[in-house]
């Protein structure tokens, strides 16, 4: 019976592997009608000014609501996308959505306010400034209000990357370091990169308790005599938040403000002036 059951592993072994492929492939075709299917919405969430607790600007995340499937996250097509060079049609889709969009909710009576959008790595090549310069021709969209989110993964080959993100900065958008401290970017680069802004990742918030913090202080001092400004990420706790006022740490963003919402949702969330208590 010992045999048995053996083969009956190896049958439900390739039967697991198969259907991963099915499913990839499946996942693949799908991807690729996504945008034309108006399958793709883009959530926002509010980043805030700590001093003052104003909304400063908002980060589009994209969602994808698969017919068959539901809601599929972006950690699991976003890698897919990349792989299959869906990705630059899905970019060019994201930016364009938010662009309407902040644009729509400005026409409504909105104080402008920075529209960031994350910009995969695999984007970084020649191509990328002339992408984006084209896509705010078209979209008639003030850069001053756009930040782009990228990952300390383009650190590793500065060379290349330098020039762009100069290129980018110089059509006049915004730019930071996403999951800030979860790459392996040296320090000595992170001085030469033309950025605005390191984003802390969200696990460095989580740790705060366990180690008084002292990593989030690190990553701020060394943000203040880089000149950049910080950003927290996944803010939960009230007591997350106190300690993050008590550094300077010029904003945050997280679900104890809110959780990325849909545009109808968000316009009347950025009415609010202020907000008086947590969502
Ligand atoms: P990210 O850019 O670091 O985005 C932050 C993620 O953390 C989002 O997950 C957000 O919903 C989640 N988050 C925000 N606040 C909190 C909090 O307080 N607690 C917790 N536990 N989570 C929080 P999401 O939307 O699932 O996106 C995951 C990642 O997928 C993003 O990480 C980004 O790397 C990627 N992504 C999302 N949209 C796009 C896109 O349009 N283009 C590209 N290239 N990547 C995208
Ligand atoms: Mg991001
Ligand atoms: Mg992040
Ligand atoms: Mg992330």
């Amino acid at each position: 019976s010992g045999k048995k059951n053996r083969t009956n592993e190896v049958q439900y072994y390739s039967f697991e592997i198969y259907e991963q492929l099915s499913k990839r492939v499946e996942m693949e075709r799908d991807l690729r009608d996504a945008i034309k299917e108006k399958s793709f919405s883009l959530h926002y969430q509010p980043q805030i000014d700590l001093a003052s607790q104003k909304i400063v600007g908002v980060e589009a995340l994209i969602r994808w609501q698969h017919h068959a499937w539901g809601n599929i996250p972006p950690s699991e097509f976003i890698p897919l996308a990349e792989e299959t060079g869906l990705i630059t049609p899905i970019t060019e889709w994201v930016l364009k959505t938010a662009f309407h969009d902040l644009q729509s909710w400005v026409k409504n009576g909105i104080k402008p306010i920075r529209m960031a959008v994350n910009i995969s790595a695999i984007l970084f090549h020649e191509d990328l400034v002339s992408f984006l310069k084209r896509i705010l021709d078209e979209t008639n969209m003030n850069p001053a209000y756009v930040e782009l989110e990228i990952t300390e993964s383009v650190m590793q080959n500065p060379r290349m990357t330098i020039p762009i993100l100069k290129q980018l900065r110089s059509l006049g958008v915004r730019l930071s370091i996403d999951d800030f401290g979860t790459g392996y970017s040296s320090l000595a680069c992170l001085r030469d990169l033309p950025i605005d802004c390191l984003k802390i990742d969200r696990s460095f918030i989580e740790d705060i308790e366990r180690d008084q913090g002292i990593i989030v202080k690190t990553i701020i001092d060394m943000a203040s005599h880089l000149n950049v400004d910080v950003i927290a990420e996944g803010i939960e706790k009230q007591q997350q938040l106190q300690f993050l006022s008590t550094l300077s740490c010029k904003e945050g963003q997280g679900y104890l403000f809110s959780r990325p919402l849909p545009s109808k949702e968000i316009s009347t969330f950025l009415f609010k002036p202020l907000i008086s208590s947590p969502v």
